[in-house]
């Protein structure tokens, strides 16, 4: 068994581990290795080329959020990468219904403002009511009758649809669970405020920016951490011991510190073999609360888009009292949005969540196509409706280094709770010999992009002052 071994080594090359790595490049140390299980770098950051014209379409992270407060955007904006920015409008778009009628403008308008009201409501509550047990959807379902209270009775069966409909705006903050994503820490605080920047050429053009410190063969790419073996041995030059499989065979690093960014999803399912000896109970108790939703795209690309650009994309009203059997086409039902590109004409994203994102990925890329064809089809009430000429669907959920799509805050935990998930692992002198990043330690910013790079940042400092003290 070959065996090597580094001053740092990150577990993880994405956003978060690249991001630890650079700055600890900066600062000096460059006895750092990062051991990556995918044969690629950037993890939930994931640009493919789609269609005939190879344009670049994200089949993970697709937006930065904000403005000059984001370092991603500042970085984005340093490097000249930035497309098109603006307000993003969840709710721009055409709104059809299952008859393939549209729905009534007006009646739209209303239930639009009462849905924003019903989030401020929320938001309201989260910080007037912190300690609050309460789940999204608990609040919603006891609240709902006051909520359409001043919709006339002849309208509240479509304003009903329209208002859960709208839901999966919500939803895609938590991976679909409202019924499990904690009232009292929602995250809704920005949502219809910020400022959302596309990388026409692609996210991962911003990885290369955050490898300007170091050479890429930093990376040990197929490299996958079995076992973390952090235990205090006497007389051991390193503290840590990676057991790992390298492009199929058996490895160890040993390393003085270990920085861990493997996703909360991968830790709920491996923490138990993954660590030795075991987390400590705090730590165990936090991965098994906090909550890992799940997401999944459908990008669909024609040779020419069909809709009329610049409307914001399709929106599919479902009638929620159907009882249409839909077949081994029910995950349908979950998706809300066939939404456009700013910057790539003939692209339409399907955003999927919870059960619905999971069935998706044992149907195969031609058949997910074919029922979204039908269903646009059916809801614009026109058969001219092409097949996409190219199709990808993202499989974060059963993917096994990730697990899932990003974290939330469950009834029960708070964000506090996710700052203490960052807490490292000492020895008995103290020593930091496991520390943990990724976008799941970021007490504010978990979930995004800016919160991984923030975390990675965080503990390559700690590194630095742990050597430096
Ligand atoms: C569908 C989707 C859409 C999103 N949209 C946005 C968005 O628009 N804007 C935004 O800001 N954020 C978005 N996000 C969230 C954002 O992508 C993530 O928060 C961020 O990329 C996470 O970075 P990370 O470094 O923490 O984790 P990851 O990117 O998951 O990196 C962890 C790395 O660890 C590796 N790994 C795991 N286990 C092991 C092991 N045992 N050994 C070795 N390596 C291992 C993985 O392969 C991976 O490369 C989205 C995420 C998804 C899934």
């Amino acid at each position: 068994m070959a065996n090597q071994s580094a001053e740092v080594i990150i577990i993880g090359a994405g956003v978060a581990g690249i991001t630890a790595a650079n700055t600890l490049f900066a600062s000096g140390y460059k006895d750092v290795k990062i051991l990556e299980a995918r044969n690629r770098i950037g993890g939930r950051i994931h640009t493919i080329p789609l269609g005939s014209d190879a344009c670049s379409v994200e089949l993970g992270a697709q937006w930065i959020h904000g403005g000059a407060e984001n370092p991603v955007y500042r970085m984005a904006l340093e490097h000249d990468l930035l497309g098109s920015s603006s307000i993003h409008d969840e709710f721009a778009g055409i709104y059809c219904k299952e008859n393939g009628t549209r729905v009534d403008k007006s009646l739209l308008d209303t239930v639009i403002a009462i849905f924003k009201e019903t989030v401020e409501d929320m938001v309201d509550f989260s910080f007037s009511d912190s300690k609050s047990t309460l789940t999204c959807d608990e609040y919603l379902t006891s609240r709902m009758p006051v909520i359409l209270s001043p919709i006339s009775d002849e309208q509240k069966k479509e304003a009903a649809n329209i208002f859960q409909s709208l839901l999966n705006i919500l939803k895609e903050d938590c991976g679909g669970e409202l019924t499990r994503l904690s009232l009292s820490c929602n995250g809704f605080e920005d949502d219809f405020r910020s400022n959302d920047h596309t990388l026409p050429a692609g996210f991962d053009t911003l990885l290369r920016k955050l490898m300007c410190n170091f050479e890429s063969d930093v990376i040990k790419l197929e490299t996958e951490v079995k076992m973390i073996d952090w235990s205090e041995k006497e007389n051991a030059v390193h503290s840590v011991v990676l057991r790992c499989v390298e492009r199929g065979k058996e490895m160890t690093y040993t390393a003085n510190h270990v920085i861990s960014t493997i996703p909360l999803g991968v830790l709920k399912q491996n923490h138990q073999q993954l660590f030795s000896p075991s987390l400590p109970v705090d730590k165990k108790n936090l991965i098994e609360k906090l909550g890992f939703g799940q997401v999944n795209k459908i990008i669909l690309y024609y040779d020419e888009p069909f809709w009329t650009k610049g409307n914001g994309g399709i929106k599919l009203v479902w009638d929620q009292e159907a009882e249409c059997d839909l077949g081994d086409r029910s995950w349908a039902r979950g998706i809300f949005a066939f939404k456009e590109m700013k910057h790539i004409d003939n692209v339409l994203i399907a955003w999927i969540y919870g059960d619905s994102a999971e069935l998706i990925e044992s149907i195969g890329e031609t058949r997910v196509a074919d029922v979204c064809t039908q269903v646009l089809k059916q809801f614009l009430n026109d058969d001219r409706i092409p097949k996409p000429t190219s199709v990808r669907t993202s499989k974060w959920c059963t993917d096994p280094h990730t697990l899932g799509a990003y974290t939330f805050v469950t009834s029960g935990c708070h964000y506090d709770d996710i700052g203490r998930l960052s807490h490292p692992l000492l020895n008995t002198f103290g020593k930091p010999v496991v520390m943990f990043a990724g976008e799941a330690t970021h007490d504010n910013h978990y979930a995004s992009v800016h919160g991984a790079m923030l975390s990675g940042i965080r503990e390559a400092k700690r590194f630095v002052k742990w050597k430096t003290n």
